[in-house]
């Protein structure tokens, strides 16, 4: 069945689906979250459990929230994949699935939004996380007051999303901006989407600790070789930094190099998009000297009255980012935009 956005309505519910939880939280238009609620997503338990505990978990933060579903205007979900938003489905997800005859089956194109809305009685809409959160920094965060913003959030993989003039890049599939495998080394290091050379392979966490581990390997003398003992399993971005916070000139040398590579991604960002803002976000945009690399990396590689009108800034929401995005997908079905 579907359902339409309630346009009188001064509420949304935005969701933040994720391979190990799923979050809903109730924002008002005044931009105040006034209702919460978590739960295990049940990720590789299958769609109608996914669905189940989705559908769940939104009306538990309405309700936690004192209101009933017909004062909801939308509801707006963050999932990760290849998520095919017009069409309201999964193409392919590697963190959700089910195991069937001992065989573990990730989605492929599963319908979602349908089904959810089924369940709750509301008008649902879904994007993926990486876009959704570029979203919610532009309308509640970092980006805040731009018209157009690139942001990248390092982690395992680096997510990114675009704004152009106001709207969400999605592209024809709901695919668009995935900067994270712009190839910015030919015939590079093999990255996990298949490819080689993306910046992904260089600026992603395995990407960063190989690299700290191949300097080990070199010899060269590092605070590293007492951080991870014998066992190089175990070297972690956080460990490197600590060692560059102490000076250790491999592990600062592993952040100038991740700069470097990661200013080459922007660059190329900058010259496409020509952004006001890039935003980054995740946890290690914080490490030594990362972001004044990048910054000077990306002076190297754009053009200069392009990247004139550019500034690189930190993300603002941190784990909210998801969830205040998905709102804002949600008031904009809402609002008809
Ligand atoms: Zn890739």
């Amino acid at each position: 069945m579907n359902f339409t956005p309630n346009k009188n309505a001064e509420f949304v519910v935005g969701v933040d689906l994720g391979g190990t939880n799923v979050r809903a939280s109730i924002i008002s238009h005044d931009e105040k979250i006034i209702g919460h609620a978590r739960n295990h997503s049940e990720a590789r338990m299958g769609a109608a459990t996914v669905v189940e505990s989705t559908a769940h978990t939104i009306m538990q933060a309405i309700s936690e929230a004192g209101l009933r579903p017909d004062q909801i205007g939308a509801v707006g979900m963050a999932v990760p994949g290849h998520i095919d938003t017009r069409n309201g489905v999964i193409r392919w997800s590697p963190n959700f699935g089910e195991t069937i005859e001992g065989v573990f089956n990730v989605f492929v194109d599963v319908p979602f939004t349908g089904p959810v809305a089924d369940k709750i009685g509301i008008a649902t809409y879904m994007g993926n996380d990486a876009n959704v959160a570029a979203l919610g920094e532009f309308r509640y965060g970092a980006g805040r007051g731009t018209n157009d913003m690139v942001m990248f959030t390092l982690g395992t993989g680096i997510g990114s999303g675009v704004i152009s003039d106001g709207k969400l890049v999605i592209g024809s599939t709901g695919a668009a901006a995935e900067l994270g495998h712009q190839v910015i080394v030919s015939g590079g290091q093999r990255c996990g989407c298949g490819t080689f050379g993306c910046l992904e392979a260089y600026c992603g966490t395995y990407g960063i600790v190989n690299r700290a581990l191949t300097a080990i390997e070199n010899g060269k003398h590092s605070l590293l070789h007492d951080a991870i003992g014998s066992d190089r399993g175990t070297l972690t971005p956080k460990q490197i930094d600590e060692a560059a916070q102490a000076g250790d000139l491999a592990a600062l040398h592993v952040w100038e190099e991740t700069g470097y590579y990661l200013g080459i991604g922007i660059g190329n960002s900058v010259n496409i998009f020509n952004p006001e803002k890039i935003v980054i976000g995740g946890g290690i945009r914080q490490a030594t000297g990362l972001i004044d690399s990048a910054r000077r990396s990306m002076e190297r590689h754009s053009i200069f009255s392009i990247r004139a009108n550019v500034t690189i800034v930190e993300a603002e929401l941190g784990d909210d980012a998801g969830v205040m995005g998905a709102a804002e997908l949600a008031w904009r079905m809402v609002n008809g935009e």
